[in-house]
Parts: C-alpha cells; sequence; structure tokens
C-alpha cells in the first residue's frame, strides 16, 4: 500500500522472534506505553520497534590447547537517525541477537534522551571471558573486530565497553580497525585507554553519572544523603565498582555489593577500597572477611535507601518486586526491572531513576572521548566531570518535570522525553521510502 510502512505485528515470516526475548519484549512494553502517550506518529514507532541493520558473524578462535573454536558474535544499529551509531560490545554466555538488538534500542534512546548527536548500536559475542586466557580473549577481540570491520567507524558506529570487556579489548579493537584501515583510528571506539586517545573520567563516567542522578532524586525527596544512607549495589564491574567507590566518597554507607559469585553485606558498613584488593588477589567477592554472605537475590530485598542494580537485565521482577525496601532506585544496569515490577515499585513510592537516565553517563562521556579524538584536542577531568554534570542532570530535570506534569512514572518520562525529540529529528529527516 502506497505510503504505508508494514508495522511488525502484520509481517509473516518474521527472521528473529524479536518479541520471544524477555528484554525485547519489556523495551517494546515501555516503547508502546510511551507512544500512547504522546500519540507517536505510528510510522515512527513502527521503525523503532526492529532495528535498521543488523550483523551476525562467526568468529573462529585458536584456543591456548591448539583447537579452532567458533564464537557467534552480532553488531546492531537500531537507529541512526541523530547521528552514527553508538553503543558497548558485551562478553556473556547468554548474549544473542534479540539481546543486542534490545540494548541498541536502549542506546537509541539514551542518546537522544541527553541529547547527544549519536544514534544506537550494540554489540557482542557469545562468550565467557572469565575462563579465556588473555591471549584467547585478544584473539577473539580482534577477528571480531576484523569480522566487523566494514560496518564500524568514526562516522558509522563507535563501539565501548559493556559487560565483559574493558579498556584493553577497546585498545585491540582501535589497534585491529586501524591495520585494515592502514593508519590510526582512535576514534573508532570509545572507553579506550589514555596513552592511545582514551578521555580523562571515562572510566568512572556511567558510576559517576548514576551517583549524580541519585544526588538529584534525592534532593527532590528531601532526602539528605550522608553517614545514615545506606546503599546496595548488585555487581561489581565497571559501573557497580565506580558506582560504590563514587557513592562512599559523598558520605554515604555502603553496606552491600555483589558479583556473579554472590554479595557481601555489613549494615555497618564496607570498604571499598578492602574490596577492591580482595577482588585483585580472589577474582571474586565469595570469602571476603568481616561480612555476611548473601546470594544476588538476597541483596536486592535489603533493606537500605538506595539500591543500584549495576550488573544484567531482569533482575527485579513482579517475583521479587513487593520485597524491594529501597527508597531510591538507580538503574546502572540495562533493563534491571521487568515493566510489571516497575509497575509494584512506583505504588509502593519507590523513586525509579530508569536506565536510560542513571547509567547515561558513560555514553556521555564516550561523546566526550569521541569528540576530543576528533579535535585531537583534550580536556581536564575537571571539564569532563562538569560537563557531565551539566548534561545528566539537564536531562534529570527535563524526565522529572515531564513525570510530574504528566503525572507518569519516571520511566515512562525518560521515553516519553526521548521519544519526543527523536521523533521529530525523523520525521524531519522523513522516511525514503
Ligand atoms: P562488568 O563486566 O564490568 O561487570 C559486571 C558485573 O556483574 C561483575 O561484577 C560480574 O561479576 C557481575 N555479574 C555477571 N553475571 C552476573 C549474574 N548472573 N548475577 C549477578 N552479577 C553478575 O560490566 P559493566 O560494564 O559494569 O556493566 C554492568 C551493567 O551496566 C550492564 O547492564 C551494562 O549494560 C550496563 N552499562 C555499562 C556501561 C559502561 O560504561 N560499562 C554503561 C551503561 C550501562
Amino acid at each position: 500500500m502506497a505510503g504505508k510502512i508494514i508495522h511488525p505485528e502484520e509481517h509473516e515470516g518474521v527472521i528473529v522472534d524479536w518479541s520471544n526475548h524477555p528484554l525485547y519484549r519489556n523495551v517494546l512494553d515501555i516503547l508502546e506505553g510511551a507512544a500512547r502517550e504522546i500519540n507517536l506518529d505510528r510510522n515512527c514507532h513502527s521503525r523503532l520497534m526492529k532495528p535498521r541493520r543488523a550483523l551476525y558473524v562467526s568468529i573462529p578462535v585458536r584456543m591456548d590447547d591448539g583447537s579452532i573454536q567458533a564464537f557467534d558474535g552480532f553488531r546492531v544499529h537500531h537507529n541512526t537517525t541523530l547521528g552514527p551509531g553508538k553503543g558497548g560490545i558485551r562478553f556473556h554466555p547468554e548474549v544473542n541477537l534479540a539481546e543486542v538488538a534490545a540494548l541498541a534500542m536502549l542506546m537509541t534512546l539514551k542518546n537522544s534522551l541527553v541529547r547527544l548527536p549519536l544514534g544506537g548500536a550494540k554489540g557482542g559475542v557469545a562468550c565467557d571471558p572469565d575462563k579465556m586466557s588473555r591471549r584467547e580473549k585478544q584473539s577473539l577481540t580482534r577477528r571480531y573486530t576484523s569480522e566487523i570491520h566494514m560496518f564500524i567507524g568514526p562516522d558509522k558506529d563507535i563501539p565501548a565497553p559493556d559487560v565483559g570487556t574493558d579498556a584493553q579489548n577497546m585498545a585491540w579493537l582501535m589497534d585491529t580497525y586501524s591495520s585494515h584501515i592502514g593508519y590510526a583510528v582512535p576514534g573508532v571506539v570509545t572507553g579506550k585507554p589514555i596513552e592511545i586517545g582514551g578521555s580523562l573520567g571515562r572510566v568512572d563516567a556511567t558510576g559517576r553519572g548514576v551517583v549524580y542522578c541519585v544526588i538529584e532524586a534525592a534532593k527532590r525527596l528531601g532526602m539528605e544523603l550522608g553517614e545514615n544512607t545506606s546503599v546496595a549495589i548488585q555487581g561489581f564491574g565497571n559501573v557497580g565498582f565506580y558506582s560504590a567507590k563514587i557513592i562512599a566518597s559523598i558520605g554515604c554507607k555502603v553496606v552491600a555489593v555483589s558479583d556473579v559469585s554472590g554479595g557481601v553485606y555489613n549494615p555497618k558498613g564496607l570498604d571499598i577500597e578492602e574490596l577492591r584488593q580482595w577482588i585483585q588477589t580472589n577474582k571474586v567477592l565469595k570469602g571476603f572477611p568481616n561480612a555476611e554472605f548473601v546470594t544476588n537475590e538476597q541483596l536486592l530485598e535489603l533493606p537500605c535507601d538506595v539500591l543500584i542494580p549495576a550488573a544484567l537485565s531482569n533482575q527485579i521482577t513482579e517475583e521479587n518486586a513487593d520485597r524491594i525496601k529501597c527508597k531510591i532506585l538507580a538503574e546502572g544496569a540495562n533493563g534491571p526491572t521487568t515493566r510489571v515490577a516497575s509497575k509494584i515499585l512506583h505504588e509502593k513510592g519507590v523513586f525509579i531513576i530508569p536506565d536510560i537516565l542513571a547509567n547515561a553517563g558513560g555514553v556521555i562521556v564516550s561523546y566526550f572521548e569521541w569528540v576530543q579524538g576528533l579535535q585531537n584536542f583534550f580536556w581536564s577531568e575537571k571539564d569532563v566531570n562538569n560537563k557531565l554534570w551539566e548534561i545528566i542532570t539537564s536531562a534529570f530535570n527535563r524526565v522529572y518535570e515531564c513525570s510530574t506534569q504528566r503525572n507518569i512514572g519516571m520511566r515512562r518520562a525518560a521515553f516519553v522525553v526521548s521519544l519526543d525529540h527523536l521523533s521529530r529529528a525523523m520525521l524531519l529527516r522523513g522516511f525514503y521510502p
């Protein structure tokens, strides 16, 4: 039919059953609610329900025992209306195309919410980096980069670290991409080490952004943050560790943290530096002295003022939402709370700082890193942190205002603010059907 874009639900012969994946379904549901709220143009809505393009790659890696193992990898461009694709690369055993596509969709909405000139992308490889040697991880990163190199680039799509990847993976990615192109291209990736064009303040930016949002939320609740404020954090990787370190530095008491091995709890407070040293020696938190062992499930239900899920998605569901006791839920992770759980928490009066706002600090400083790389002019850490504060707190204000004016929860408000900006841009550019 002329002028009509086929709605995904009307499309037969679907290649991937996106809606079967819990995170993808969850993001679609939130999108739907926000779209209804602002009477979103139907063509914009349809376009956003699926990624623009998705690449699958099979990645052969010679393992240390001499065998060759093939890993499944993906890179998805969800939407590039506002600029090049931007989003992390995840190395985790449960990675699949639908998960990567859902995370790419969240990136589109996050970048639009904080008004960056960037689209949404994400990548991932189904592997267990904890069980691989450094050499195997380097081979995997380099061959993955080689397979997706035509899909990425400073003007096309700029990857960054996510679960299971760090600055070292980004350095290997940059080196492999540059070898293909023939000269150094630092702008192809963010989250790089400082020595090869990384930005000061990038490593702790996501955790810092989480804490800046908690500060803003506490102001709105008339809550004073200090030694009587207890904080529990699920996940002790990049986001969890820096959230813990920075929130402790403003005087709050971190009472519990966890990683894949489980959690540690001490109502009197944990010493973040001691925890870091323990992890350095023992790899996992389990066994940390002077604290009670708790499971990841128990950690979420501990009495605390601020809860920061900073590990994986779908951790707070309709099963446990009723038992969550925090006043502020700051979503460091992407998609940690299901839509139904969100509703339960909202009704209980929990102040939710949704993922696309709470964890946007990482992509904001990634944007700064990309800009600094393109200009070959580098900023001080103070400048980076000040600009991060400006951008994330003004996004917080827009979301809070929308939430109070429309009398809707913070999550729906964040999607409404983001979709409003993005759909204007999409309609101005048109659909080129
Ligand atoms: P990371 O790999 O550095 O750390 C992940 C942490 O989660 C580790 O402590 C790990 O032990 C723990 N974990 C893994 N599986 C778990 C399980 N089944 N149960 C409990 N804990 C488990 O990853 P990260 O970069 O800190 O990312 C964490 C979350 O934050 C992800 O949802 C990611 O998408 C999101 N995020 C990260 C960034 C960033 O800049 N790194 C930016 C925005 C959002």
